[in-house]
């Protein structure tokens, strides 16, 4: 049934003592859940297993207290009552024949210990290198710290092996991980026989391995996932270095897992990265040893994945985002039901989770993290209620997916969309500098709905409470979005801001291809995407453009998705002048008056026009029409009205899936009342 094209990607492997079962390997991936949501955790790396990958690994792994990152939250072992959450996560993993990984980690220098106090202990001393800055430094490793560093290296071994995994995973890559941190002379300025050549800088990676095969090497296998290139010139882990290591210890692993220098290379987003993104870097490793290589590069695409296997340049297909917004890849290839894959769009949102410490969610699959805690299967529903049918208003992506997912759920489903396509504001976002992969969320759902007998799609059809009352479904569900304030109503501003003279435009507007002419301030309070990807469609349209935000960075919340430094450096390419830390406190008819956001100062900015990126308003009045004729239900045959996604509260694309998502497997359920609406872990109290 698989297409021979992709046959290839079903041949199995050996991995050390171990053989993977076929090509398709999940990468350690962050989830923000890890340690404090251990069976959340579990039950997706089981969704994996059931999805078909042949190789699943966890997060990363802190093996000791002296070296955590809160308040980052990912996985620990320090000591042996973690055992159970690991071993829970591993026996999931291992459900469907896929072998489980755990991936080790000793923060060092990126360790700043604000949870166990204790001093970090890093190659050479220094300042915490973390995404928080925190005002910490570390000291050096002497003998006697990197003895006991190997022997916490063997503890938490055989207590990864007591707990069930296959793999281990020894993490230097990233900027993250003791291994990369000896390996690179940025962060080992070391004069023993630790630091200085690439021979010494290697030993401690020697040294762990032998004492890792020595302790549980008969029954594990060992991957190393090191930086293809820090990318911070000759001073860093290079390409070129990075190849000489592989050469001169070819065989010290049983796997080479090449990764990015830093994550948000790594792990660029689909406006700054195109799928196979690091294939320059990997191409021609293989050939330096005899141990299998694997590599990332948002894999989506089974003929690329086919293609990086034929020509040599991988030997398993790494993923973390494909496989989180579609968990079920390797299934749907080998069932050769390529169209059904939901392909990741590269937005960065599951990364989000992490940096903000919350729990991860995913654009493309709002049941990622919630398999476990509300028991959503990213491809099964449950069990249709009583009622028969449901109108669904607006094609967004809350309206799309609540379509499709109740469509699979078994109701007969009328999709009314006021335009000429499917897609809502994904179909004008998507042709933003960019962001033309984010038109995934509608193409997706869009064809899925299309092979679903129990859906009429019904375009042009902008409806009125009169209409939705004459037609008789049982339940409505509202999702029709939301649209761009112009009077600058956001943060900075809570009433109307005072303006005058000069043309405003809202991102609405120039996603309608009115765009502004001559020197143009794009004032963002809004702190997203938006305003940068703006500035930037100006400036390729010929304008002058001054960006002004009270923010301290461009599009300061892109920090969660790792993108800021690129979004930052876009503009400044496009000569973008940036102006940080100010407000527009009025429009005039010559231009903008600015405040300090610290000191009130104010200034003038003179301009031709101004973009107003400020906040959105909820397009409701079609639900609030029919909340209105509620006496009127009855006649009409109305058992349920709802308001989901954007019009409920506008919000990132996707709280919008999300919605659509909820609304479809919550109708005709019980009213769960005060109860919450997922389950969650407690912590249990000791003594
Ligand atoms: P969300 O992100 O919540 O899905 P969007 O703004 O992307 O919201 O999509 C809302 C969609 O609803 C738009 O495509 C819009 O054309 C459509 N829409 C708005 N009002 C109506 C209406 N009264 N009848 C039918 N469709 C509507
Ligand atoms: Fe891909 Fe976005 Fe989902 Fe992450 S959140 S897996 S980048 S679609």
């Amino acid at each position: 049934m698989t297409d021979p094209r992709y046959d290839i990607l079903f041949t199995p492997m050996q991995i050390g003592p171990h053989l993977a079962k076929n090509r398709f390997y999940q990468v350690p991936h962050c989830n923000g859940g890890g340690y404090r949501d251990p069976s959340a955790a579990a039950e997706m790396r089981g969704i994996k297993a059931e999805g078909g990958w042949g190789v699943i690994f966890t997060e990363q792994t802190e093996i000791h207290q002296t070296s955590e990152i809160t308040p980052f939250i990912e996985l620990r072992l320090w000591e042996d009552q973690d055992i159970p959450a690991i071993a829970k996560m591993a026996e999931k993993m291992k459900t469907h024949g896929a072998l489980a990984g755990i991936q080790l980690a000793y923060s060092g220098v990126n360790g700043p210990n604000l949870y166990t106090k204790e001093v970090p202990l890093a190659v050479s001393p220094g300042p915490i290198r973390t995404f928080t800055y925190d005002p910490v430094q570390a000291r050096s490793l002497d003998k006697t710290d990197i003895r006991n560093l190997r022997r916490w290296f063997v503890n938490a071994a055989r207590r990864s092996q007591t707990a069930g995994f296959d793999l281990i995973c020894l993490y230097g890559a990233h900027g993250f991980g003791i291994f990369q941190h000896f390996l690179s002379r940025a962060t080992n300025q070391r004069g023993d026989e630790y630091g200085g050549s690439l021979e010494n800088r290697s030993r401690f990676a020697r040294e762990v391995m032998a004492d890792l095969r020595d302790a549980v090497g008969d029954r594990m296998a060992f991957t190393m996932r090191v930086s293809l290139d820090e990318t911070i010139g000759d001073l860093g882990f290079s390409n070129a270095e990075l190849r000489d290591f592989i050469e001169m210890n070819g065989d010290l692993p049983d796997m080479w897992d090449l990764a990015q220098g830093s994550w948000d290379e790594c792990s660029g987003p689909s406006r700054f990265k195109e799928e196979a993104a690091q294939e320059a870097l990997v191409k021609g490793i293989k050939e330096l040893t005899s141990r299998p290589v694997v590599g990332v590069g948002r894999f989506t695409s089974p003929d690329v994945m086919a293609r990086m296997i034929r020509q040599g340049v991988l030997d398993f297909i790494g993923c973390a985002r494909p496989s989180i917004a579609d968990p079920f890849i390797p299934v749907k290839i080998a069932e050769n039901r390529i169209e059904d894959i939901r392909e990741c769009i590269g937005c960065n949102m599951c990364v989000t989770g992490d940096m903000t410490m919350s729990i991860s969610r995913c654009t493309q699959n709002p049941t990622f993290m919630e398999e476990w805690r509300k028991g959503w299967h990213p491809e099964r529903m449950n069990a249709k209620g009583d009622s028969q049918n449901v109108l669904v208003i607006g094609g967004g992506p809350a309206g799309l997916e609540a379509a499709r997912a109740l469509s699979l759920r078994g109701y007969d489903v009328a999709l009314a969309e006021a335009g000429d396509v499917l897609g809502g504001r994904v179909t004008r976002e998507r042709k933003l500098p960019g962001l033309s992969a984010w038109g995934r969320v509608a193409d997706y759902r869009t064809y899925q709905l299309s092979q679903r007998g129990n859906v009429e799609t019904y375009l042009q059809s902008r409806l009125t409470a009169e209409d939705v009352l004459s037609f008789g479904f049982q339940n409505v569900c509202i999702a029709t979005g939301s649209h761009w304030r112009a009077d600058g109503v956001a943060r900075w501003h809570v009433v109307p801001m005072p303006g005058a003279g000069l043309p405003v435009f809202t991102p609405d507007d120039l996603m309608a291809g009115r765009l502004p002419q001559g020197r143009v301030v794009v004032f963002d309070d809004d702190h997203y995407y938006m305003g940068g990807v703006l500035a930037e469609l100006c400036a390729q349209a010929g304008c002058e453009v001054t960006l002004v935000t009270p923010a301290a960075f461009v599009s300061d919340w892109t920090r969660n998705t790792l993108e800021q430094g690129a979004i930052h450096r876009r503009l400044v390419e496009n000569g973008v002048k940036i102006v940080l830390n100010t407000g527009v406190a009025a429009v005039t008819a010559a231009g903008v008056e600015t405040a300090c956001a610290y000191t009130g100062t104010p200034g003038r900015i003179e301009a031709d026009a101004v973009v107003m990126v400020a906040s959105r308003t909820s397009d409701n009045t079609l639900y609030r029409d029919l909340m209105a004729r509620q006496a009127d239900w009855a006649d009409a045959g109305i058992r349920s009205v709802k308001v989901i996604g954007d019009a409920e509260a506008p919000g990132p694309i996707a709280w919008a899936t999300y919605a659509g998502h909820r609304y479809a497997r919550e109708l005709d359920m019980p009213d769960r009342g005060d109860a919450l609406s997922f389950r969650r872990e407690v912590t249990a109290l000791q003594g």
